[in-house]
């Protein structure tokens, strides 16, 4: 059996690897290492996919969330509602830009962002929400846009986690994650959904002068060479990265599907425990064959009979790799107390933090390794 990896990146370069060689070796011939053709040809094939009007490449997933709160214009003191249970650069970037971060609690069986918490939390200065799209499944966007377009808010998608899934209103018309907001954002760090070989992110937005504006932000406020007209950062995808995700971009469905594939293996192999509860779609119920309702960055299960730590281990000493997918909630962490947060506002966050377990989970898993795994797992809970 092949070793059983978190994130098999390999085995995925396997498969593609002449194409990927011989465009990197046209880019270092090249020498157009920055803002090279390979780069604009990425974003507009994105921008197609995700059949949003601009996607605005930058440096990595953390820029591309700071360049879309500079890009809407926040300023210090204003508040910013973002989910307690994510990674923390969510809420990093707020803090930075001296905005006001306001954690709120989360759906126990998506894990994303809890209307109700939502509502409760929003007061005059509330100037945003930042749905993050958790373990690759959409956060409830027709409830945010309601939200939002009650109280005038800017949504800001936090699509790290979710690229390449589709959400669908109830209508059953379906958008892309990321292009449902005001802004989306994403990252390209090698083990996400859509990763290059080194860090990468972009910004997505149907909204032309917000385009315009972010445009230059992330080239030192230039609009006119060497005129600064806004303070601005330096955050560029460079053409290495470009051409890597170009050629993987047209995989990105077969590796969605694959991810999906194997959580439903995973799913099945769990079921009819009485101490797992394996992770839902809530569009399809059972997950399915044709959308991608769920993407899977992860396979997050939730052991509730208090063994998560004890397996967590016992998988580690058999060498069956797996992570704690957070194991402190961000309104504990200690750059983001705040006198103002009440624990019993957090009753689904920190009993996540308690349960949840990530398995392995990429696009090169295979049933006998998905055997083992489940295997150990289910004899041990
Ligand atoms: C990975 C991730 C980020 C940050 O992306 P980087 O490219 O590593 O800066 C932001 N938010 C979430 C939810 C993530 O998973």
């Amino acid at each position: 059996m092949k070793k059983i990896q978190m994130v098999d990146l390999q085995g995925q370069y396997k498969k593609i690897q002449s194409e990927i060689d011989q465009a990197m070796n046209e880019v270092v011939a090249s020498a157009a290492f920055i803002n090279g053709p390979e780069v604009k040809k990425f974003q507009s094939d994105l921008e197609e996919y995700l059949e949003v009007k601009h996607v605005i490449p930058c440096a990595n997933g953390t820029d591309a969330l700071q360049i879309a709160m500079m890009g809407l214009g926040l300023e210090q003191g204003d508040e910013v509602i973002t989910a307690d249970f994510t990674f923390a650069a969510t809420v990093e970037v707020i803090a930075l830009l001296k905005l006001t971060p306001v954690l709120v609690d989360v759906d126990p069986k998506t894990f994303n962002i809890d209307l109700e918490s939502v509502k409760k939390a929003i007061t005059p200065k509330t100037k945003a929400i930042v749905p993050v799209h958790l373990f690759g499944q959409c956060a409830n966007m027709e409830g945010i846009l309601k939200i939002a377009e009650e109280h005038n808010l800017y949504i800001i998608e936090d699509n790290a986690q979710a690229i390449g899934a589709d959400y669908t209103f109830a209508d059953g018309s379906t958008k892309k994650a990321g292009t449902i907001g005001t802004l989306g954002t994403t990252s390209f760090f090698p083990s996400k959904n859509l990763g290059c070989y080194g860090d990468g992110g972009a910004i997505f937005t149907n909204d032309d002068d917000l385009a315009h504006v972010i445009r230059g932000i992330v080239n030192h406020g230039m609009y006119t060479r060497y005129y600064h007209d806004v303070v601005g950062v330096n955050s560029r995808l460079d053409s290495l990265q470009a051409a890597v995700l170009r050629l993987k971009l047209p995989h990105l469905n077969d590796y969605c599907s694959s991810r999906r594939m194997a959580a439903r293996y995973y799913n099945n192999g769990f079921r009819d425990n009485p101490n797992i509860i394996t992770p839902v779609t809530e569009k399809c119920g059972d997950i399915c064959d044709t959308c991608n309702c769920h993407v899977f960055h992860q396979y997050t299960l939730k052991i509730t009979n208090g063994k998560r730590d004890a397996l967590h281990q016992h998988l580690m000493d058999l060498d069956i790799p797996n992570a704690v997918y957070y194991p402190v909630p961000l309104h504990k962490q200690k750059a983001y107390l705040d006198d103002r947060y009440k624990e019993e506002d957090f009753k689904v966050t920190n009993a996540l933090a308690e349960t949840v377990i990530s398995l392995p989970m990429h696009t090169e898993l295979d049933k006998e390794q998905q055997d083992l795994i489940i295997k150990t797992v289910m004899d041990f809970v």
